[in-house]
């Protein structure tokens, strides 16, 4: 089998890439969905920044879809605590996510998608080049640190990325695109900051990272191919419709993460 890697040691930081076997036909009810363009998604590379709640819903979905390459990059392990939500099984505990995570969806692809994983946090893997030349990137972390030094590398990689999030209560998250030219995080919330982190042990339960996965997921189309899009930043609450939405954001001037004499940063 193509994944017959599995009882392997993980390799330390090192990537691994395997390729999965497509399937004729599986594809098939994609044509016709407006704007749907299979050429360009089959010969897309996605790259995942993080491999827990939010990127577990939107890889499978990239599997299936029949994405050309996935990279997935994250240095966190799997935990007990992370099975409630995150598309891992009992098995995994222990290995490296973006492992893991490599495992899990090679069975679930439709096309030969190449997957790679990387076993370093972003920043590291960054420095060493490995993430290569991605189309688009999503960034599924759970800390500002990480999200605002992605967002100043994929800047300055001229990479359009995708940004999601969920709330702390699992009400509510956002998806925003930040287009090679458009906003950042802290474009639209000015009070990021890369010295926020998570609790350990925050609440966290799977509806709300679908929900946002699946606004990921399409907004990763819109930003492939024609699939309409009158937005850059949605927002949806499981319980208060009254804060859904969606809107044309505009890029700050004065953005403490984007602004003009920070546009050559690059990761030290
Ligand atoms: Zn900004």
């Amino acid at each position: 089998m193509a994944w017959s890697w599995w009882n392997r040691a993980s390799t330390g930081s090192a990537p691994r890439t395997w390729r999965a076997e497509g399937i004729p036909g599986a594809l098939a009810r994609h044509a016709g969905v407006p704007g749907f363009d299979q050429a360009r998604l089959s010969a897309a590379h996605v790259l995942c920044v993080g491999a827990g709640g939010l990127i577990g819903h939107v890889a499978p979905a990239l599997a299936r879809k029949g994405v050309g390459a996935l990279t997935i990059i994250d240095d966190d392990d799997v935990e007990p605590s992370n099975l409630n939500r995150q598309f891992f099984h009992a098995a995994d505990v222990g290995r490296n996510k973006a492992e893991a995570l490599a495992g899990r969806l090679l069975p679930i692809c439709t096309a030969a998608t190449r997957i790679t994983a990387v076993p370093a946090a972003f920043e590291a893997a960054a420095r060493g080049l490995v993430v290569g030349r991605a189309d688009v990137a999503v960034v599924g972390v759970d800390n500002d640190a990480a999200r605002l030094a992605a967002s100043r590398f994929f800047r300055a990689a001229t990479t359009p990325v995708v940004f999601c999030a969920v709330s702390a209560d699992a009400d509510h998250g956002y998806v925003l695109v930040q287009a090679p030219d458009g906003p950042c995080p802290a474009c639209l919330m000015p009070d990021v900051s890369a010295g926020t982190r998570p609790c350990p042990g925050t609440p966290a339960v799977i509806d709300i990272l679908q929900a946002i996965g699946a606004l990921a997921t399409y907004a990763i189309d819109a930003c492939l191919m024609a699939r309409a899009t009158s937005w850059n930043y949605r927002r949806f609450s499981l319980n208060r419709p009254a804060e859904d939405g969606a809107a044309a954001i505009p890029r700050r001037p004065a953005c403490p993460n984007c602004g003009a004499d920070l546009e050559h940063y690059q990761i030290a």
